[in-house]
């Protein structure tokens, strides 16, 4: 069998910066309870990981009840997926530490919605925490979401040119045919593809594999958006191939596969699945 490991592989710029700068709260701040609020990285192995370092993860269904719930014992990490901006001004009120790990590419997002001049069309994925950092600047301008499950909100666009902008972990092939139906009721739209680099490349990677590829294991946990794309453009792609999406080698293990008749294996993983996840399967792989 032959195996390829779809690259780029391994965390991206936004994942390792974040926990980079948990890891760091944490270490300068060793007696202070130091929560992320909400998942630091989608995949569970590593938020499990991280709370055995001491770093807790809040997951968030009553944001407003939750923040308000911290004292001065606590320190509050802000993910990089973005966070409404009332968050913060709940802690900063209440003189609690925060820090934003926003992923770069996500914060640039956040201000060009935000500085646009005219009404926005922002296309995600409703409860994407991305996505609700964007729906949050609607208390000052016009944002229709366009979710990439149920279609456009009823909210009214007055113009024929609103900024069209995305979530940065969309699918490239998912994105153009958004972009057709928007087309056909805002023609003169302005488009601005926000689909961020590590995800582009894995993306474009995953369907440039040999077409005789047999089998496919995509890694990563079913709360990665990135992780789901590369699952679901693989499908479509490589119809005759085995395609399993999987958060890690126990899970992959599990199927007891044979895998003799195999001539040709891929494995990718998306922006927040580790490295040495990817690197276990191409181990197990090679043992078969
Ligand atoms: S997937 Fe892209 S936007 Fe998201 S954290 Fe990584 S680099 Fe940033």
């Amino acid at each position: 069998m032959i195996t390829t490991i779809v690259k780029p592989v391994g965390y991206c710029g936004g994942v390792t910066r974040a926990i980079e700068i948990a890891r760091t709260v944490k270490k300068e701040n060793p007696d202070k309870r130091i929560n992320v609020f909400g998942m630091l990285v989608h995949n569970y192995d590593v938020v499990n990981k991280l709370e055995e370092e001491g770093i807790h993860t809040v997951y968030v269904t009553d944001p407003i009840r939750q923040l308000n719930e911290f004292t001065k014992d606590d320190i509050v990490v802000f993910t990089s997926h973005g966070h409404p901006k009332t968050y913060s001004e709940i802690l900063e009120a209440k003189g609690i530490t925060y820090y934003d790990a926003v992923c770069v590419r996500v914060k640039s997002n956040l201000d060009r919605i935000a500085n646009a001049p005219g009404e926005v069309i922002y296309i995600g994925y409703a409860d994407h925490p991305e996505t609700k950092a964007v729906l949050a600047l609607r208390d000052k301008k016009t944002i229709a979401l366009y979710d990439v499950h149920s279609g456009m909100d009823a909210t009214v666009i007055t113009t024929m040119n609103p900024l069209v902008i995305n979530q940065t972990t969309l699918s490239i092939t998912e994105l153009n045919k958004i972009y057709s139906a928007i087309k056909f009721k805002y023609p003169d739209a302005i488009y601005s593809d926000e689909i961020c680099s590590a995800t582009r490349l894995r993306q474009q990677a995953i369907m440039n594999l040999d077409e005789d590829t047999d089998l496919i294991i995509v890694v990563g946990s079913p709360k990665s958006s990135n992780t789901d794309k590369l699952f679901k453009l693989a499908k479509t792609h490589y119809p005759n191939a085995n395609v399993f999406k999987v958060d890690n080698i126990e899970q992959f293990s599990r199927y007891h596969l044979n895998l003799k008749h195999i001539k040709k294996a891929a494995i990718a993983g998306g922006a927040s699945t580790p490295i040495e996840q990817v690197e276990k399967i191409e181990r197990y792989l090679a043992s078969q």
